[in-house]
């Protein structure tokens, strides 16, 4: 018998990226490298469904739109544009010690002084921090180039 592959904090890790939206081969990309496995796309998709993990919790790949464009934004704009954006579904901190932080985990500091906690879910791609702190620290998605 295998030791279990998945303890909490890997499962919890494997949901936060799932629910940011990244594809099943991402997530073992993210989490091979992370915890140094080898784990393949059907061990995540199977560990997915286990878990019970729905695709309506699930973010689109869409990058959300920038709060001050949108207060910018005309009002004939505003009338004429369809309302596309999903339902947000805010990313929950995992409050990680700073020798936790990974070049896949978000950066962002809690506490007003130290030992900080830091964020640690999965960042955008070319930003330090997730998708709420990328929005938090520079009210815009990162600029990638692609
Ligand atoms: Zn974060």
């Amino acid at each position: 018998m295998p030791a279990n592959i998945w303890p909490r904090e890997r499962s919890e890790y494997l949901a936060a990226l799932w629910r940011s939206g990244h594809s099943f081969s991402q997530i073992a990309k993210f989490i091979n490298e992370a915890f140094g496995l080898e784990l393949t796309r059907s061990a995540v998709a199977g560990k997915v469904g286990r878990m019970g993990l729905h695709a309506k919790d699930r973010v689109t790949h869409q990058l959300p739109q920038p709060r001050a464009i949108r207060a910018q934004r005309s009002l004939s704009a505003a009338a004429t544009k369809p309302a596309r954006e999903p339902p947000r579904v805010p990313l929950k901190p995992r409050m990680i010690d700073i020798l936790e932080l990974t070049s896949y985990t978000c950066r962002y500091p809690y506490g007003d002084r130290p030992p900080y906690a830091y964020c640690g879910c999965p960042p955008l791609k070319g930003s330090p921090y997730c998708r709420d702190h990328t929005e938090l620290c520079w009210n815009h998605p990162p600029l990638t180039g692609d």
